[in-house]
């Protein structure tokens, strides 16, 4: 079994985990001592493919529950939340960007957006300015056509609209230059963190491209901290 060992500590109120330990049923395992990313802190969470990347960002998003340990999202205990109280704090604290944007299709970019607010449980009267103002200081022009007649680099605008505009606590960015070339791939990260820093959210990047590592704050290197061990 492979645990990967993480052990940053700094004086975070943003995302706090401690003592966080998860094992897919067989396989993967990972334990987190302790991690804080601070308020409005920019991470890059680099590694190769397979070291458990999209696994962390799972467990702060709370798609996957750990065996152990404590994970605080802006002060609150995140996973004693079940269902749908789990599903709303999400949806209000956590904006999550995906490699492959993973928008509704057949709706709108304003529709998407709207869609992601009402989740999180803001008032209806409050979605529509929020999604319209987001999308438009992202450049989204036409708001109203479905989000598959857009470019790639518009329906990505889209999908850090989406993420960002109930101004979360956090960012999750799970390899969103994978598909990318160079040039591009740089314009997404500084879009993302022009975002992300306007919300005053705090923002996690993974990627397997080092040439991202001079964009961010803090580089976490989930690689070398990789143990082989035999599962508890
Ligand atoms: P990364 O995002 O860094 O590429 P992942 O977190 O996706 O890494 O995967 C870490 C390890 O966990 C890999 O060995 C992968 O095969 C395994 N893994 C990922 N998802 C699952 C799953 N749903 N069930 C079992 N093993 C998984
Ligand atoms: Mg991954």
């Amino acid at each position: 079994m492979i645990v990967a060992a993480i052990d940053i500590s700094s004086t975070s109120l943003g995302v706090s985990l401690s003592g966080v330990r998860f094992a897919y049923r067989r396989g993967f395992a990972l334990f987190v001592p302790s991690l804080e990313v601070q308020p409005g802190e920019q991470i890059l969470l680099a590694g190769a493919s397979g070291s458990g990347k999209s696994t962390l960002l799972h467990l702060i998003a709370g798609i996957e529950d750990p065996s152990h340990g404590e994970i605080r999202i802006a002060g609150t205990n995140f996973l004693a939340l079940r269902g749908a109280k789990r599903d709303t704090f999400r949806g209000r604290h956590i904006g999550m960007i995906f490699q492959t944007f993973n928008l509704l299709q057949g709706f709108s970019a304003l529709e998407n957006v709207m869609l992601a607010l009402m989740l999180g449980g803001f008032d209806s009267s409050d979605q529509r300015s929020r999604a319209e103002s987001t999308l438009t200081r992202l450049g989204i022009e036409d708001s109203h056509a479905p989000v598959e007649n857009l470019s790639v680099g518009q329906q990505q605008r889209v999908a850090v609209a989406r993420a960002v505009a109930g101004n979360p606590c956090v960012v999750l960015a799970d390899e969103p230059t994978a598909s990318l070339d160079p040039a591009n791939a740089r314009k997404a990260i500084e879009l993302i963190k022009d975002a992300a820093r306007t919300a005053g959210a705090a923002l996690i990047v993974t990627s397997h491209d080092p040439s991202l590592i001079g964009a961010f704050d803090r580089v976490l290197d989930i690689g070398p901290l990789i143990a082989t061990e035999r599962a508890r």
